[in-house]
């Protein structure tokens, strides 16, 4: 099991969509940003690449290279989501807050939970979406976006420490077992068998 934060802002800006979380919200403004400018999404991204310790966002997906203008940031997701399955994990849950003081987001707050439930092949009941406004931080023209989640090892790649009993299917415990009675002298051959053994 490995936690994962990331952390990311963004600008307002007029005459660009407004987009949070995979989904376009409508609004009159939208964040400012090298690719589309989905706060939510790169930091999800980071939170994948941190739990996995792979770096962060700028590393795969520099702000100087010409072909991540105006991408879409579920590509960013979708690789980090890759490096992570590449590592045996898969997505336990995730929460998140979103900090802006317009658009509210409540009501689009489902659209997004679904969103991100797909792309991290996670249940919405495994994604939290909260919002709150930057009362007294004075970043009304930005939109801030804390995220944390878990991953846990994927099924058939989990070592067999990390199981509970109930997990683990009952040929690989005979296997285990078998070994372990292998290794363990019995205990006749300590009694009688020892002295004479390594006498000869
Ligand atoms: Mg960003």
């Amino acid at each position: 099991m490995r936690i994962g934060y990331g952390w990311d802002s963004h600008e307002f800006k007029r005459g660009v969509p407004l987009r949070i979380g995979g989904i376009e919200l409508p609004h009159s403004q939208g964040l400012a940003g090298h690719s589309d400018g989905d706060v939510l999404l790169h930091a999800i991204t980071d939170a994948l690449l941190g739990a996995i310790a792979a770096g962060d966002i700028g590393s795969y997906f520099p702000p100087s290279d010409p072909q991540w203008k105006g991408a879409d940031s579920v590509t960013f997701v979708n690789e980090a989501m890759r490096l992570v399955r590449e590592a045996g994990y898969a997505v336990a849950n995730i929460d998140s807050t979103l900090i802006l003081a317009k658009p509210q987001i409540g009501p689009h707050a489902p659209k997004i939970q679904a969103r991100v439930a797909e792309l991290l092949a996670v249940k919405t009941t495994a994604v939290g979406i909260k919002a709150k406004t930057p009362e007294g931080m004075g970043t009304d023209n930005a939109a801030i976006a804390p995220v944390a989640l878990l991953l846990v090892e994927r099924p058939g790649r989990r070592p067999l420490v990390d199981r509970s009993a109930e997990e683990v299917p009952q040929p690989e415990i005979d296997e285990v077992v078998e070994q372990v009675v292998k290794t363990v002298p019995a205990p006749a051959k300590i009694k009688s068998g020892a002295k004479s053994k390594s006498s000869r």
